[in-house]
């Protein structure tokens, strides 16, 4: 089997996701290839560790600026040129955008934000949350186009190896395509892991009350190494912006570790974190329904617990 992984980049800067793409191809058993659009890319010596032997870059100016409709075609003509059986790629807001294209262009099977991935009888079947994560679906999909997966990040822990050599070819940049322009990229201030890529969670409900009482999220995430995440009630509130929600509306998050402070858990925000593989809730009601699915649950004030967790934490790592 000769599986292409989508090597999502930013700022020419490859993405986490990148290894854990590759660590699923080559668990699959598969040739591993990777296809790269955008400009600037930097050395993908590290990505040899995880199981890239071959590269595809399509790489120029005319993909400086993300645009959907290039990226698709660059990803279809690298898989046709090279013979993909699959296409694997992140369930990032850039895979989710780029790869259902892909998919479209080739006429393949796709499956959405997959946890698990095998090789069957020539088939691939995965694995896939549904019905907001009550249900895992086992899903085969068959023909003969490339199948295309996205894999919902933190799913796989990465497998690395020695780093070896990568044969490299490039794939031609067609013009970007008129019917659609990009006009503005607005960038997220955070220097932090994006809420859908990041191993640490602490998200915060309407019970935070205002967006300067956030900064005790904040300060705590700072010693944690974690991203902050909100509620729906504290982003239609206006304590956090739309990017940090959490939930069906929001993103969907799957991290090691998620602590949600004053969040009632609603099924609505549980869509979006019961894969976390660790949660923790702080809330002041004991019968809050955030307790069914937390590991662990501290029953008091986050305003209390917050500080005194940052404190200890502070003390335990210097
Ligand atoms: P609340 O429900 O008001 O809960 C606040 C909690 O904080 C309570 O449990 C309370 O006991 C606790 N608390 C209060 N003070 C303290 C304190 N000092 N210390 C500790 N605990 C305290 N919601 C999402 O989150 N994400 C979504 O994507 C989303 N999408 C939706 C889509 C639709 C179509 C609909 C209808 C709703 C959606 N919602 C979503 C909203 C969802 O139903 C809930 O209303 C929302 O999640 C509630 O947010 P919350 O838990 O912060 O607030």
């Amino acid at each position: 089997m000769k599986v292409l992984v989508f090597l999502e980049q930013r700022d020419g800067k490859y993405r986490s996701i990148c290894k854990e793409a590759l660590t699923i191809a080559k668990q699959l058993g598969a040739s591993v290839a990777g296809v790269a659009v955008g400009a600037g890319l930097e050395s993908h010596d590290e990505l040899s560790k995880f199981g890239l032997q071959t590269i595809f870059k399509a790489e120029g100016d005319a993909a400086k600026q993300y645009n959907v409709l290039t990226y698709a075609d660059a990803v279809a003509d690298a898989a046709k040129s090279w013979g993909a059986d699959c296409i694997i790629g992140g369930a990032t807001p850039m895979g989710k955008d780029v790869l259902p294209r892909v998919a479209a262009k080739l006429g393949s099977a796709i499956a959405s934000d997959v946890t698990a991935v095998q090789a069957q009888n020539g088939s691939v079947v995965a694995t896939k949350p549904l019905f907001a994560g009550k249900l895992l679906g086992t899903i085969e999909l068959s023909g003969d186009a490339p199948k295309v997966l996205s894999v919902r990040p933190n799913s796989v822990p990465v497998e690395e190896g020695a780093a070896g050599s990568v044969e490299v070819h490039s794939v031609e940049l067609k013009p970007a395509d008129a019917r659609l322009k990009l006009v503005e990229m607005v960038k997220s201030d955070s220097e932090k892991a994006d809420l859908t890529e990041a191993s640490v969670i602490i998200s915060g409900g309407r019970s935070l009350a205002s967006e300067e009482n956030f900064k005790i999220l904040e300060d705590c995430a700072e010693v944690l190494g974690a991203t902050v995440g909100a509620s729906r009630a504290a982003v239609d509130a206006g304590y956090a912006p739309h990017s940090m929600q959490v939930g069906q509306t929001g993103k969907t998050v799957n991290p090691n570790l998620y602590i949600a402070c004053g969040i009632s858990g609603a099924i609505q925000h549980l869509a979006g974190m019961r894969t976390s593989k660790y949660i923790v809730a702080i809330n002041k009601d004991e019968n809050a329904p955030i307790f069914k699915i937390a590991d662990y649950g501290i029953v008091a004030d986050l305003f209390e617990v917050v500080p005194a967790l940052q404190k200890k934490l502070q003390e335990l790592t210097g």
